[in-house]
């Protein structure tokens, strides 16, 4: 089983969207693993949106990101990374797909609802830069044989 971050961002809390995103994923069928609110700071930004600090906009990204806390949230399931990406949809919410998140909440490159790690990598990677190892928990998903197949599992 995979494990992906989602990050809700602050337009989202603002918004009062929290619980519908959220439900979205349950829905799916995605196991909840880690969840949490967090301030972020200069620091981990710098490095969670590391290829964005050159570009002129980057400033703007990140006080967006500051302007309340966020809420961090760890998805497990078989494919989970691609799975969220594909709900979450392409960045700019004009251009978003309806059905997906962005597109059904979203008008906006920047204020677009959540972020989703693109790849097992990174998702690895991010997981650990906001989450603490006892704060992911690997409890069983009662549903599991209604989810998947057994051979999948
Ligand atoms: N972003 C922006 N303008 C841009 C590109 C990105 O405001 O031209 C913001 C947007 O909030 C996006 C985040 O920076 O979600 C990270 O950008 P990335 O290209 O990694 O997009 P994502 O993986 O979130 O779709
Ligand atoms: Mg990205």
């Amino acid at each position: 089983m995979e494990k992906t971050l989602i990050i809700i961002k602050p337009c989202t809390i603002q918004r009062g969207l929290t619980g519908e995103i959220i439900r979205r994923f349950e829905k799916k069928g995605l196991q909840i693993c880690g969840m949490k609110m967090m301030q972020l700071t200069d620091e981990i930004l710098f490095e969670h949106y590391a290829h964005l600090t050159q570009k002129p906009f980057f400033k703007r990204i990140k006080n967006s990101m500051m302007a309340t806390p966020v809420i961090v949230c760890c998805l497990k399931g078989i494919d989970a990374v691609r799975i969220v990406r594909t709900m979450t949809g392409v960045t700019n919410g004009r251009d978003a797909a309806p059905g997906t998140i962005r597109g059904d909440y979203s008008v906006s490159v920047q204020e677009n609802i959540i972020h989703a790690s693109d790849s097992a990598e990174t998702a690895a990677i991010e997981l650990k830069r906001f989450f603490n190892k006892n704060e992911i928990f690997d409890y069983k998903q009662n549903q599991l044989s209604y989810l998947y197949a057994n051979d999948e599992i």
